[in-house]
């Protein structure tokens, strides 16, 4: 029984204790948070909380400013094509996101009226979104009572309990969601607050490395902390080795102007332009020019890419290539390392 009355209380105090900490010193005046008297806007939340995913925040705020911009509504998004879309997520890597938001805003605005899920459970019915990025939108645009479990929630939960389940397992998930459920507010008008908390702890002092235990405004209920051995948790995935491909990237030019070709690779950069890629070194044409080697890790993969040049007089060049001058490639959708190769001619 008491042990019982203890983790209730150590579960209360966690959340007041967090959600005070969070009006005080959590992050403020975020670019998709609502002015004074604005209602929030559902649109912008899920495009920060998709934008946010493996992306620092300095970064993410960023490219947020420049596509709320140019797609200030999800009308705007769902009418524009794809080519645009990814042109302004270009350099944030991960691309599907773009793809999947893109689509979902079409479903949202199908029937021509703009119909935004009421709860996770229809959000996560969209494409591209995922158990947790359902509960933060649900609970900072309708006050719905879900946990997050995103990473850095997984690691403050992991180290104030001192999980030893691995980072990715489904044991973990399932210890982390009992966890959490238990530490939600019981006033739903505290759902936002709490949501934005407790992701502030993780991003400002439980931090992936270096937490500032000593500024924790839960430090006196995580066993980890109180045991010193933080730096233990929470346990890293098995190392997995990654397959190294070798490729070829051949880009005609002329002064002004480069060739691409569109991707076609469904998993990878589909619809994006990329270099004229070769897997066999002895069908790389002869006036091709060697300008540089680098090495690009990709999910379970190392590209090793080898760079070649091929300076063209006249605009014509076989396979299918469209031309696009130099000084109007970051209006197009390009990825960031095809970039870095283009800089190489
Ligand atoms: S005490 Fe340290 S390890 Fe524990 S939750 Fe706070 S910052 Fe993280």
């Amino acid at each position: 029984m008491s042990k019982i009355l203890k983790n209730i209380h150590s579960d209360l105090a966690f959340t007041n204790n967090l959600i005070n900490w969070g009006k005080s010193f959590g992050r403020k005046n975020l670019p998709w948070n609502p002015s004074y008297g604005k209602k929030i806007d559902p649109y912008k939340v899920w495009l920060s909380e998709i934008m946010l995913q493996q992306t620092q925040f300095r970064t993410g705020v960023k490219y947020f400013e420049r596509f709320i911009k140019h797609f200030p509504n999800v009308k705007n998004l769902a009418e524009s094509e794809i080519e645009t879309v990814l042109s302004f997520w270009s350099g944030l890597g991960y691309y599907a996101r773009a793809k999947n938001m893109h689509k979902a805003a079409k479903i949202i605005c199908s029937g021509g009226k703009v119909n935004f899920p009421k709860s996770a459970s229809d959000w996560k019915k969209l494409p591209g979104i995922g158990f947790s990025t359902a509960a933060a939108i649900s609970a900072f645009t309708v006050n719905e009572k879900q946990p997050i479990m995103d990473a850095n929630v997984i690691r403050i939960v992991a180290r104030q309990h001192k999980l030893i389940e691995r980072i990715g397992s489904a044991k973990l998930q399932k210890k982390i969601f009992i966890i959490c459920s238990k530490h939600l507010p019981k006033s739903n008008s505290d759902m936002p607050i709490y949501t934005q908390s407790i992701m502030d702890l993780g991003a400002l002092i439980c931090r992936p490395k270096e937490p500032l235990c000593d500024l924790c405004p839960v430090s006196e209920c995580c066993l980890s902390f109180l045991e010193g051995k933080v730096g233990n948790y929470p346990v890293k995935k098995k190392k997995v080795f990654k397959n190294i491909k070798r490729v070829s990237w051949i880009i005609p030019h002329t002064q002004d102007s480069i060739a691409l070709v569109q991707s076609k690779d469904s998993k990878l950069w589909e619809n994006f332009w990329i270099p004229i890629e070769i897997q066999e070194n002895n069908l790389i044409p002869k006036k091709a020019c060697f300008l540089k080697r680098f090495k690009l890790p990709i999910s379970n993969f190392i590209f090793d890419i080898s760079v070649w040049g091929i300076l063209c007089k006249r605009k014509n060049f076989e396979g299918g290539v469209r031309w696009f001058k130099n000084s109007n490639l970051n209006e197009k959708p390009i990825p960031s390392s095809v970039k870095k190769a283009i800089s190489f001619l």
